[in-house]
């Protein structure tokens, strides 16, 4: 029997506040453990909560963003449970009236069928893309727990309530996913528009998404869903990737074997690679949710809705298609550039101070982005900005420098802060394209290298290389390199 696997995904994420979602308290990090509490969020008797409005903002925001159906009325619930990093003993949550009904994120899956990669001549890839459009059921606010601090200490656990009572927004998913690689992309789709809109860092290493996988596996044709495992402890997407990927095999051989699934929470172990029991799975009614009595249900003027809507940037796949439309790009360079906005704000940034959209594009992505990463260099701190990154990209455009020769120059440009001109002339680094001066370097790289001339008359056309070779180191590499190819061709025609 063949079996098929069913994934719905709970993302929470932290919304940028300067404060708690229920009282004035930071909702900063980084402060002294217990600094940033006050008797509501430490749940103190008689103390009162009041809902903050630029969270209430934020989280409408999110769910426009997410295409979701704002509540006309929503309200708070008390999540009932016991555990030391929740003083309260209930968690304020939404369970019946969430801020965000259903949605959508469209996620573009990329299915290779070739190459793949980004030439430097420009070449269009041969990868192609589908649409995947993967269902949001609710997108609530909640407020945060506070953290447990167990190691470096011999007897008992510390608690810090600093992050207790920051607001989250609980993304939940339709079971729509299904297979571990989907779920990666709808992540990173996910954290793209919710950076694209400003309302989360969604920075998985400070904890500002958290995400859940929920996993069953059934008989290819069922409609049915089977029993599902939900897997927490997830830190990264890779992660989430990898234990789906687990959960999915466990869940088919123990199906194969005859056995059922249990209803649990499971853990991912990284180093082991596997999952493991944490408890039996509650449900719903396990809470006791009740409405919070302290917190009244109230009503949102479509008029603030829509007030927050029209204030909500271009998101990342209008921008995208913007880029095919209006630049020519092809879906790979679009997809790509748009998945951080800061790069592609950049890349418009360049375009705009006119270079080809190609060219911007192809520079972009590879070259500046590799610069970028050995110097573990956000592209906004970027010591070379989009204008000065133009005027390089020009001075290859009008035939001054080589590809290979922008590319020292780059280097030289992010490690002096000079710009491409000046290093230009400071190195004399003008491509040569006089013909006489190629040619005479050609004819002593012929004459020096009589073996590879012999293999490329045979017919090895990669013997050129060499050749070429010599010819760039006699001029320093400043010799043109489509020069150099027709004067060499010509020569040994
Ligand atoms: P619970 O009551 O356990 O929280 P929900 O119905 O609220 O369950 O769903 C939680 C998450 O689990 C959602 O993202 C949903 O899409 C997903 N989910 C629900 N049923 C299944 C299933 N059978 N297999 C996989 N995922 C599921
Ligand atoms: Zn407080
Ligand atoms: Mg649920």
């Amino acid at each position: 029997m063949n079996f098929e696997p069913v994934i719905g995904l709970e993302v929470h994420v932290q919304l940028k506040t300067k404060s708690k979602l229920f009282c004035p308290c930071p909702a900063t990090f980084g402060e002294e453990g217990n600094r940033n509490t006050c008797p509501v969020c430490l749940g103190w008797p008689g103390s009162l909560p009041v809902v903050n409005e630029e969270a209430l903002r934020l989280a409408i925001r999110a769910g426009l963003a997410l295409q979701c159906q704002v509540a006309e009325r929503l309200k708070f619930d008390r999540k009932n449970y016991f555990y030391p990093d929740l003083p309260k003993a209930y968690q304020i949550s939404q369970y019946d009236m969430p801020v965000n009904g259903r949605g959508y994120v469209d996620v573009e899956t990329k299915i290779a069928n070739g190459t793949g990669s980004l030439s430097e001549s420009g070449a269009t890839t041969s990868e192609q893309f589908v649409t995947r459009r993967i269902g949001i059921t609710r997108a609530h606010l909640e407020e945060d727990a506070g953290k447990l601090i167990h190691e470096g200490i011999a007897d008992g656990s510390l608690v810090d309530y600093n992050r207790g009572g920051v607001p989250l927004l609980e993304i939940v998913s339709e079971p729509d996913i299904r297979s571990p690689q989907e779920a990666y992309d709808y992540l990173k789709a996910l954290k793209t528009i919710l950076q694209y809109a400003e309302v989360s860092d969604c920075d998985m290493e400070k904890g500002s998404l958290r995400c859940d996988a929920n996993v069953s596996v059934r008989p290819v044709g069922q409609e049915k869903f089977g029993t599902k495992v939900e897997i927490k402890n997830l830190n990264s997407f890779k992660m989430v990737e990898r234990a789906i990927q687990y959960e999915i095999e466990r869940q088919t051989r123990a199906l194969e074997d005859g056995e059922s699934i249990v209803q649990e929470t499971r853990l991912w172990d990284d180093p082991k690679g596997m999952t493991y029991s944490m408890r039996s799975k509650e449900d719903a009614h396990d809470y006791r949710y009740f409405p919070d009595p302290d917190l009244v249900p109230f009503t949102l003027a479509r008029e603030t809705v829509e007030a927050i809507r029209k204030t909500l940037p271009e998101l990342p796949l209008d921008r995208a298609k913007r880029f095919m439309a209006d630049y020519g790009l092809p879906e790979y360079d679009a997809y790509t550039l748009v998945e951080d906005k800061r790069i592609s704000e950049y890349f418009e940034d360049v375009v705009k101070a006119g270079v080809a959209a190609k060219t911007s594009s192809n520079w972009i992505l590879t070259e500046l982005l590799a610069v970028l990463n050995t110097k573990n260099l956000a592209i906004e701190s970027s010591p070379v900005p989009p204008e000065s990154f133009a005027r390089l990209l020009r001075l290859i455009e009008d035939g001054t420098l080589s590809g290979k020769m922008a590319k020292d120059v780059l280097g030289m440009m992010f490690d002096t802060g000079k710009d491409a001109e000046t290093i230009v002339k400071e190195k004399g680094l003008v491509q040569v394209s006089d013909t006489s001066l190629i040619e005479k370097a050609v004819e002593k790289a012929i004459a020096a290298n009589p073996r590879a001339v012999e293999e490329f008359k045979a017919g090895k056309q990669k013997a050129l290389g060499a050749i070429v070779g010599f010819v760039m180191k006699e001029t320093q590499g400043k010799a043109n390199p489509q020069l150099t190819n027709e004067i060499l061709r010509r020569k040994l025609g």
